[in-house]
């Protein structure tokens, strides 16, 4: 059943309180676990604010949901301003408890807002350094496919410059044999130089014989 909406001040347990529980001078509440610990010997201190507890009552076992002869009896004889008073002593428990709630929410609101600001700062620095990394691997990605093309283009200068090559050497397999034996063995050139050289020697022979004959002609006339 519900207690009222109290929760153990117990900053480690933090649970809803219900049933039975433990209660203090210094308006500080316990479930019936934590309060167990420490509240269940006089003297003893408040887990909560640390306040000396040497006096019966100081420190109480509580039923959060009393039954109705309990609540019949517990004023029972008391004259009117003496249940008021304890009326208003059991109110300002119930007030200081909502206030201390109060202070908790937003502390805790103060806590996760601060914890939601680092892991937004966190995040969006790794969003940045993802976009930092991502602008250098498509720079990167870019100029490979710059290198692909120019290898591309030069894979087709050399396919051009072999299938030129091919049709060379095709035509050179449909020339007449001696010719194509001649440019093939590298003779052609020797040829032509054997040629010029023995055309020369011939000219040079021939040349010399004539003007050998020229000057014993005109020396046998001259004798003459
Ligand atoms: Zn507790
Ligand atoms: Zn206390």
């Amino acid at each position: 059943m519900d207690s009222g909406g109290f929760f153990c001040n117990n900053k480690e347990c933090r649970k809803s309180i219900s049933g039975r529980a433990w209660a203090t001078v210094c308006s500080h509440v316990f479930c019936h676990s934590c309060g167990s610990k420490t509240l269940d010997k006089i003297p003893t201190s408040c887990p909560a604010c640390d306040t000396l507890l040497k006096k019966q009552f100081e420190a109480l076992n509580l039923d959060l949901d009393p039954s109705d002869e309990f609540k019949s009896m517990i004023v029972a004889g008391l004259r009117p301003e003496t249940i008021l008073e304890i009326a208003q002593r059991g109110m300002s428990f119930w007030t200081y408890q909502k206030y201390q709630d109060l202070l908790f929410n937003e502390a805790t609101i103060q806590a996760l807002t601060e914890n939601n600001e680092i892991l937004e700062k966190h995040y969006q620095d790794l969003i940045e350094k993802r976009e930092r990394d991502l602008n250098g691997l498509k720079s990167q990605l870019e100029n490979r496919v710059q290198d692909i093309e120019r290898l591309q283009k030069r894979v087709s200068e050399l396919t051009e410059i072999l299938a030129e090559k091919a049709r060379q050497h095709q035509k050179l397999q449909t020339m007449e044999p001696f010719e194509s034996d001649l440019l093939e063995n590298g003779s052609a050139i020797s040829f032509v130089v054997f040629m010029s050289y023995s055309l020369f020697l011939v000219s040079y022979y021939l040349c010399a014989y004539v003007r050998f004959l020229s000057t014993s002609f005109f020396v046998f006339i001259w004798r003459f």
